[in-house]
């Protein structure tokens, strides 16, 4: 095992099959925290051996989010498909040791293999037919140009134990471990192989993954033996689950970060949130807002939670309102403006920056994504035809009514430019309304909004400005007369 005197180095090990899954995000943040808080290393490879789930584009968008999430990682990134012949020639050494051997089976007879094996209620495993062929006999067939791959000679009846850092000591019988393919017939090595040639050469000393990788740990520590190596440290990260407790799904792309992003989350938003998927400072501690550095400090590798962590959707939208509440409105004013173009309510020729601006600085307080924006108020885009009854304050009269919408028209018909804010609207508006409030505000309100449900009538007088305000207490006021 690695000791801890040395530089501690991790790496993100990422496969090209399609746009981030947060459970990717968190083993970046993870792996990043911890290379960090002790100035160690954090190293890129793309996991691209398997050319068959290789996705187009795949590498880009790693890239780009491994870039929005400010992670910077040490050196160049590298990819495994540009190194196939480093994996041929370790390979080799397990061939020459004994610990790995030709296997010649076809598909169609493992195919068969296998399904006799289910018949017989067994575990799908190889049969080891080729496990004990003689080097002559390996030799002619491989001149004779048969197709093959390498397989990892498994020893039988053994304990593979290990401590893992977040789940303890774990054991695995090797009786359970199929004889693990290393290299396919085509030349490529499989996931097995390579992340273990890989962690060794790049000097690995804290292997941070999922726990869906548990399995394979017993594998790669008998690699890390048939090769004689060290083996690095192992953190297996807890399942990511949906509120019903069942697994969070890698294809399930609305878990994408690409596609939280889209819906309107923030980077600091979505990165704290990822971050407490398993993990919180513990010790009584309720604090739940940390920033990336805040969390480079505080993150503990060893506190990391075995159980499944649900990814709560009411609790990110609460989390990413906080971050909202915190940025300033110019600052909001400018991510929102992306989402704000795709709305149909919207249009760039009528609505100003300055409007959007007072929109903004009212919706604030309680808009929890970025995209929405002005879908709660939707009154203040366009005319709005609000009816009697809603005018009216409980029993009140239509004269009644009337008379108040009279009276606020005529208080802000005298406002002038300079008194139309926020406060001093409040001020004029609370001030004639006196004991009253009811009475006075709610069909003020409902004349501005034609809502049952908005914001305060200052708040909206004041972003509607004062022609407009006017206007809608007059058509309030004409229904009612
Ligand atoms: N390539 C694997 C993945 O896509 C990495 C597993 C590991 O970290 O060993 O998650």
């Amino acid at each position: 095992m690695t000791t801890t005197s040395q530089k501690i180095r991790t790496r993100i090990a990422p496969s090209p099959t399609g746009m981030m899954h947060i459970g990717t995000l968190r083993t970046m943040l993870y792996s990043y925290f911890f290379a960090k808080q002790s100035e160690g290393e954090i190293l890129l490879r793309i996991e691209d051996t398997d050319q068959s789930r290789k996705v187009e584009g795949a590498v880009e968008s790693l890239e780009k989010m491994i870039a929005w999430a400010g992670i910077s990682y040490d050196g160049e990134m590298t990819f495994q498909s540009q190194r196939l012949d480093f994996y041929k020639e370790y390979v080799e050494k397990l061939l020459d040791n004994g610990t790995a051997y030709h296997c010649f089976c076809t598909p169609e007879r493992l195919d068969e293999m296998r399904k006799a094996q289910q018949a017989a209620k067994k575990p799908p495993m190889y049969d080891r037919t080729c496990c004990d062929l003689s080097a002559v006999d390996v030799k002619a067939r491989i001149d004779q140009g048969e197709k093959n791959v390498i397989r990892l000679k498994v020893p039988r009846s053994e304990d593979i134990s290990f401590d893992d850092i977040v789940r303890g000591r774990i054991s695995f019988s090797t009786n359970t471990i199929d004889d693990q393919v290393l290299m396919k017939s085509d030349g490529f090595p499989t996931y097995h192989l390579a992340n273990v040639v890989d962690d060794h050469d790049m000097g690995i000393t804290h292997v941070i993954r999922g726990e869906e990788w548990l399995s394979s740990t017993p594998k790669h520590l008998l690699l890390y033996r048939a090769f004689g190596w060290d083996a690095p440290l192992f953190a297996h990260l807890p399942l990511l689950l949906n509120a019903d407790r069942s697994k969070l799904s890698k294809r399930q792309c609305d878990v994408c970060v690409e596609d939280y992003i889209a819906k309107g989350y923030l980077r600091d938003a979505l990165i704290n949130f990822v971050a407490l998927l398993g993990w919180n400072p513990g010790q009584g501690s309720t604090e739940e807002i940390f920033s990336m550095e805040e969390l480079i400090i505080q993150f503990d590798l060893a506190k990391v939670h075995k159980a499944g962590a649900v990814v709560d959707s009411k609790k990110l939208n609460w989390m990413n309102g906080q971050y909202i509440k915190k940025i300033s409105v110019k600052d909001l004013y400018r991510q929102t403006l992306p989402f704000l173009t795709k709305k149909e309510f919207y249009d760039s020729t009528e609505h100003s920056e300055a409007f959007i601006t007072k929109l903004l600085t009212v919706e604030q307080e309680r808009l929890e994504t970025l995209d929405g924006i002005g879908e709660e108020n939707q009154f203040f885009f366009h005319d709005i035809s609000t009816d009697k009854e809603l005018l009216r304050w409980k029993d009140n009269s239509d004269a009644e009514t009337l008379e108040v919408l009279e009276r606020a028209s005529e208080i802000l018909t005298a406002t002038d430019e300079q008194n139309w804010t926020r406060k001093k609207l409040e001020e004029l508006l609370m001030d004639a309304a006196g004991e009253k409030r009811g009475d006075f505000l709610w069909p003020l309100r409902a004349a501005l909004t034609g809502e049952k449900r908005s914001p305060s009538p200052f708040d909206c007088a004041w972003v509607l400005g004062q022609k407009e305000t006017v206007k809608r207490i007059a058509a309030a006021i004409k229904m009612l007369s």
